[in-house]
């Protein structure tokens, strides 16, 4: 490399990982909490597969699995390859199921390679496992996928018993498991017309059709955070936890069944305090206008750090428990708040866009009702530039990624439910 005339370590508040501007708070310990509630919900005969797909929903994948299996996680969801990968070259040895459907052949010997569980939806991927796996000497776990009703990955229901019979023949493949997805598990019972209940009938009917042929097939799953919090009929051997893992509740009506702690927070700071008159066109467009003289903040962050654009105007942050109103466009980098109502407010302070202050509380859920997307979304929006630093650190620290609770690495093998 070049030699260059600059210092060669920059240090951690000029490379963005330090709460210098703008961050994402993770309290790894409420992880830990929900994966705990979640668990004691589930009971001792079903397991947590903990989902930390799109780098645990926003939060740092690592940070979060470690935590989750600190919480009683025996297992992890993931949907690529390179998300499964990252959990073992961070030393994470529990079973890992891709969600995805990988179609590679190179793809597929990774997963040999790393002891990662593909999803199978047909025989194409199966026999190239099958090639894989006895070429090297090595066995290698997949499970199957069946769609009862969602419509994306999965055979059909109905060629479950046949698939499963002839995954059987191919002796260099184990079926570690045999599992569906369910389309509105987070509708209340009458808004989904009886498809949850619909989609739990087919997968029972495969289940016990398999039990007359005597084929076994591994862990049985279908639950998702909303079907896990909703009965335990979804509850089969084992839960695939995203959302509710994460602290928040799949939909209003399933917010009461477990006691859930949000692990994020997002932070930023106020860079420049202006007061103006009334009459003052606010940022691009002066979508907003006072109306009387105003104390406005600038904060630094924006939409390219994940803030949805939509929210301009429909937005509030909090500061020293008050909300203080978000005017005019939020821009790629900044918006501007109405700092009229705390006169103690000065450049530099730390306002929450995100997260609780004493009674006051802004949710992903108030964020996507207002900008018609969901709270998964508002999660895994927030971008890589924003750092994500441990809850347990006082302001003004260096680098903290994110801390492990500590864990106990221990699956039942790469193949345990
Ligand atoms: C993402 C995902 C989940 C987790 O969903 P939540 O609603 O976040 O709990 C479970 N199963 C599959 C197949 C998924 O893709």
């Amino acid at each position: 490399m070049a030699r260059s005339r600059f210092a060669p370590q920059p240090e951690p508040h000029e490379t963005g990982h330090s709460r210098q501007r703008a961050w994402v708070e993770v309290n790894t310990s409420a992880i830990s909490a929900n994966a705990r509630a979640i668990c004691g919900l589930i009971g001792e005969r079903t397991s947590l597969m903990a989902v930390v797909k799109a780098d645990g929903y926003g939060h740092g994948a690592v940070a979060v699995a470690r935590a989750a299996l600190g919480g009683g996680a025996t297992s992890f969801g993931v949907a690529t390859l390179a998300e499964g990968v990252e959990l073992r070259a961070a030393g994470i040895e529990a079973p890992v199921l891709v969600l995805g459907n990988l179609t590679q052949v190179e793809e597929l010997r990774s997963c040999l390679r790393w002891e990662l569980m593909p999803t199978i939806s047909n025989m194409r991927e199966a026999l190239l496992c099958q090639n894989l796996a006895s070429s090297s000497g090595r066995p290698m776990a997949l499970q199957l996928k069946l769609d009862t009703g969602m419509a994306r990955l999965g055979a059909d229901w109905e060629e479950g018993p046949r698939l499963v019979a002839a995954l059987r023949e191919l002796d260099a493949i184990q079926l570690a498991g045999l599992y569906t997805h369910l389309a509105w598990a987070d509708a209340s019972h009458s808004e989904d017309n009886g498809l949850t209940q619909l989609q739990q009938q087919r997968f029972e009917q495969v289940l016990t059709s398999l039990r007359i042929q005597g084929l076994a097939a591994g862990c049985r799953h279908l639950a998702n955070s909303a079907a896990t919090l909703r009965h335990r009929q979804h509850h089969f051997d084992l839960v695939r936890v995203g959302l509710a893992l994460y602290g928040h509740p799949p939909a209003p009506h399933l917010a009461g069944s477990v006691a859930l702690e949000p692990a994020m927070q997002v932070h930023a700071r106020v860079t420049l305090i202006r007061s103006v008159p009334a009459g003052v066109g606010v940022s691009y467009g002066h979508r907003y206008r006072t109306t009387a003289p105003t104390r406005l903040a600038v904060v630094a962050i924006g939409y390219a750090d994940g803030v949805p654009r939509q929210l301009s105007n429909r937005m509030d942050v909090l500061y020293e428990g008050l909300r203080l109103p978000q005017v005019g466009s939020i821009t790629m980098d900044q918006l501007v708040i109405d700092a009229s109502g705390a006169p103690g407010l000065e450049i530099g302070a730390v306002v929450t866009l995100l997260g609780r202050q004493g009674q006051a509380q802004i949710t992903p859920a108030d964020w996507s009702a207002r900008c018609d997307t969901i709270a998964w979304e508002v999660l895994c929006g927030f971008k890589h530039r924003l750092p994500r630093l441990d809850g347990g650190a006082e302001p003004g620290d260096g680098p903290e990624p994110a801390a492990a609770a500590t864990a106990d690495p221990q699956g039942d093998g790469p193949t345990g439910c």
